[in-house]
């Protein structure tokens, strides 16, 4: 979790700076983003979708529904790099009765850094869905005392039915390690995993990934998949056919061209997804909102990923739509 350490210290640095902004002018690159189809009604066999920032996303058919990660708290820089991170209740809350959460029947965690997993057992307590996840994410659970009934251990390649859902988690890995002025930065091999359960408060650093999944998404016909960190194994999704991909975006344009034409060939490719909603762009030490900015200068290169993907999306005739802070779109 360095380097999310890293990250945010800058964001700190220059957030007194008057030269700090977001680095990427989301209305240029999508001008129609903020369309929001919050509080549709669903027909039968529709799903909608809610994009809450980072990689959360809420799927609902009316009758079900999935929360990958819900992560709603978005701690401040000062507390994520000085301090202690734990989940705001209230925060929690109000997004629950804005959003009608009220019939979630699961918690999907990617992987256990706080920016994923930290509200999941809080989530759980107030809706009593259960948390699925990796040994990291139910020690995080533990940690908050949540009954065992209330989490489960997902088995990768294993469905799990839940309603007119089915989840698939397969193994993924996580976004390469940030650099900084040289330093670099990644999971500490000796610790790959959180071997006990973590109590909140905690620092961000005892948040340790412990593996890092996608997740396929099945509701009739149509099929999606999840990856909330950028990167890939290859060939892992080619038996994965996908209508929409919820492609992972953080740091995406500070790879290289061979990195960025390989991530999108081994995902949206390998699944012949025919939408593009990108996860993970936003300054996530920022309260949610309908105003999410990208991450700023030096963190990240949002312009450059952006213009990546829109550029092969264009080539392929995929649908790319952003999607900001809260809002629900109708996917089928
Ligand atoms: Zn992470």
């Amino acid at each position: 979790m360095r380097d999310c350490r890293i990250i945010l210290l800058t964001l700190i640095l220059l957030s007194g700076c008057h030269a700090f902004k977001p680095s990427a002018d989301l209305k240029y690159f999508f001008p129609n983003f903020t369309a929001d189809d919050k509080g549709m009604l669903l027909q039968p066999g529709q799903v909608l979708v809610t994009f809450f920032g980072t990689s959360t996303l809420l799927f609902d058919d009316g009758e079900t529904q999935l929360l990958v990660d819900g992560f709603f708290s978005r701690p401040s820089a000062g507390k994520v790099v000085f301090g202690k991170v734990s989940s705001d209740k209230e925060i929690i809350q109000s997004v629950i009765n804005d959003y009608h959460i009220n019939r979630l029947k699961g918690i999907f965690v990617c992987h256990s850094h706080y920016d994923h997993a930290m509200d999941a057992p809080e989530v759980s307590k107030l809706t009593g869905a259960k948390v699925y996840g990796s040994s990291s994410t139910l020690n995080i659970c533990k940690g908050e005392k949540l009954e065992d009934t209330s989490m489960q251990l997902f088995e990768v390649g294993k469905e799990i039915s839940l309603g007119k859902f089915s989840i698939t988690a397969i193994h993924s890995k996580h976004t390469p390690p940030f650099k900084l002025f040289g330093k670099t930065n990644a999971t500490d091999p000796n610790h790959p995993d959180i071997t006990s359960p973590l109590q909140q408060p905690a620092k961000v650093e005892d948040y340790i990934e412990g593996g890092t999944y996608d997740f396929y998404i099945k509701h009739g016909e149509r099929k999606m998949l999840v990856k909330a960190s950028t990167n890939y194994i290859e060939g892992t999704l080619n038996n994965y056919p996908a209508d929409v991909f919820f492609l992972g975006c953080a740091m995406l344009g500070l790879q290289c061209d061979t990195f960025q034409n390989n991530y999108y060939k081994n995902t949206v490719q390998a699944t012949g997804a025919k939408a593009i909603i990108p996860l993970h762009w936003d300054n996530f030490t920022k309260p949610l909102s309908k105003a999410l900015v990208a991450l700023p200068y030096l963190t990240d290169n949002v312009d450059s990923g952006f213009r990546f993907l829109l550029k092969k999306a264009q080539e392929d005739k995929i649908d790319l739509r952003l999607m900001q802070g809260g809002t629900s779109k109708v996917l089928f």
